[in-house]
């Protein structure tokens, strides 16, 4: 099926909570530090089904979100996110770019929310007419107000979902995950356990030729899980867990591509441009391969050429970028 990247805006993040979880990048330190900034994209994804009709994974962020004010008034989030954490501009919406493709937000048939943070369900809101698939443990941790994993913390994005479907892996166990869910019974569109990030992370395996992980890896190169990390305030233990059977997973499935939500690398660049048709070239296929050759060995450690690094703003301001 084609499948269609969405960029809805960027993210300003700290470089050590995306890359520093081996350096001793503490959570304390994520919230003090603000000179180490990188702007990393957030992408959804619209899958157009044959038979369902188009299906979203993830939806983004909203404008009243980026604009900071008052998205997030009364909640704990009010005092913890910066105000100018997001950017989105209009071409970006989630409703500008399903119209790019000849969509409305009602003519979407099912959303997948690959966890419950707030970049991920900031447009949440206007699929209420559609069932919203989630991992099951995601969805028994809706109410934990703490870690980020606070949905009732942004009712603007939420409230207004009734139709939540939570997902037991009780299918067929696949390459290193030991269960599975065939979530329209022809296996096209499989929803796997990627817990770690948050409670009940789930990454979806499409065609058998595409693992769209929400946050379970930031880039590709968090493939190498001993030695690129993103800093984890939970759950690392099965933040690496998942990661190693996302490894099994690929070389189950050689010809596998991982699209994640924020790849900001020339990996994830070139992915997202060559999917502007809805379907990969062979040539971007190859191309991506010998990439990913080049960057990893057969145990999917990284080459060190590739290790990333934080590179400071030219003019000496707060925002730099990785290499
Ligand atoms: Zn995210």
């Amino acid at each position: 099926m084609n499948i269609h990247p969405l960029r809805i805006g960027r993210t300003k993040v700290p470089f050590g909570q995306f890359y520093g979880g081996l350096q001793g990048f503490s959570v304390s330190e994520f919230a003090a530090d603000k000179d180490h900034f990188i702007w990393v994209p957030i992408h959804a994804y619209l899958l157009e089904h044959p038979t369902v009709g188009p299906i979203l994974v993830d939806t983004g962020i909203s404008p009243a979100q980026a604009a900071h004010t008052d998205y997030y008034r009364g909640s704990i989030m009010e005092h913890v996110m910066d105000a100018d954490e997001y950017d989105l501009p209009a071409e970006e919406t989630m409703p500008a770019q399903l119209a790019r493709l000849g969509h409305r937000p009602e003519d979407i048939r099912a959303v997948f929310v690959t966890h419950f943070h707030e970049d991920h369900v900031g447009a949440l809101n206007l699929f209420a007419h559609a069932p919203a698939y989630l991992g099951a443990a995601e969805y028994a941790a809706r109410e934990d107000k703490v870690f980020g994993l606070v949905p009732l913390a942004y009712p603007p994005s939420v409230a207004a979902i009734t139709d939540w479907r939570p997902l037991e892996f009780t299918g067929p166990a696949l390459g290193g995950f030991a269960g599975s869910a065939d979530v329209f019974g022809d296996g096209s569109v499989i929803a796997l356990p990627t817990p770690g990030h948050s409670p009940g992370s789930t990454s979806v395996l499409v065609d058998h030729r595409f693992l769209l992980t929400g946050d379970a890896m930031y880039t590709i190169r968090h493939l190498a899980v001993d030695q690129v990390r993103a800093i984890q305030t939970s759950g690392e233990t099965r933040y690496v867990d998942s990661i190693r059977r996302i490894q099994w997973l690929r070389r189950e499935l050689p010809e596998l591509l991982v699209l994640t939500s924020h790849d900001h690398t020339e990996y994830g660049e070139r992915l997202i441009t060559g999917l502007a048709t809805g379907q990969l070239s062979d040539a971007d296929l190859a191309w991506a391969k010998s990439y990913e050759q080049a960057t990893f060995d057969e145990l999917a450690n990284i080459n060190p050429a590739r290790l990333p690094r934080f590179v400071p703003a030219a003019d000496g301001g707060s925002v730099g970028h990785a290499e």
